[in-house]
């Protein structure tokens, strides 16, 4: 018998590192499915159609919007980022945990709708390690530095909201800490509906001589 499987939504500040340690969970069991976003924004080099997001122009993703092929959408930053529906209920379907790598305004919807949901927010060790981590990448320049710390303040707003909270202090670990949790989460009794019906039906079929 296949047992549901569950989301896990993943959220995190930028430049906290959740791409690493997400790269990192995937490996440890063929049960995770990774939910692959519809997004408007541009491309950046080394990212692939399909792999990283599928890159669509808004015309496209007002479509997707429409035919409802979304669970969740949000804005962010001024471009569009979505949830496709097909892919996450499937591999539901077929009993695999779906992580999704979402900002907060997602988080919430995805509550409302899956209240089994696993919400885990990543956490950088400290604030300083967060800025350095931030600098740390070369690329950015003040300015776009500052924005995504002022972003990381409004985040941290929602942070009660999530039902667990990780540190990533060595990505490894956060990644096999998170592994843990998400397994227990398969013990859970709502996720375990079927398998506790069929035992209880074949108990009562004793119980009448069947
Ligand atoms: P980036 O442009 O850096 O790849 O992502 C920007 C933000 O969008 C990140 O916080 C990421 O978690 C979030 N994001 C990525 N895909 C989705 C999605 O499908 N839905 C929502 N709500 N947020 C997403």
């Amino acid at each position: 018998m296949i047992r549901q499987g569950s989301l896990v939504v993943v959220s995190g500040f930028s430049g906290v590192g959740k791409g690493t340690v997400i790269d990192a969970l995937m490996k440890k069991s063929d049960l995770y499915a990774y939910s692959v976003s519809a997004t408007t924004r541009e491309a950046r080099k080394d990212e692939q159609h399909g792999r990283e997001y599928f890159f669509l122009n808004e015309q496209q993703f007002n479509e997707m919007i429409r035919d409802d092929e979304l669970i969740e959408f949000a804005c962010y930053c001024d471009h569009y980022y979505g949830t496709p529906r097909k892919f996450v209920e499937e591999q539901m379907r077929l009993g695999k945990d779906v992580i999704l790598e979402i900002e907060t305004q997602g988080a919430e919807k995805i509550r409302q709708q899956y209240p089994d949901a696993l919400l885990i927010f990543i956490m950088p060790p400290s604030g300083a390690e967060l800025k350095n981590r931030l600098a740390g990448r070369g690329s950015e320049s003040e300015q776009v530095i500052r924005q995504r710390l002022q972003r990381a303040v409004k985040e941290s707003e929602s942070i009660e909201d999530y039902t667990y909270i990780f540190i990533n202090d060595d990505a490894g670990q956060c990644a096999e800490k998170m592994h843990s949790l998400i397994q227990a989460q398969r013990s859970r009794t709502t996720r375990n509906m079927p398998v506790i019906n069929a035992i209880r039906s074949e108990i009562l079929a004793f119980t009448k001589g069947e």
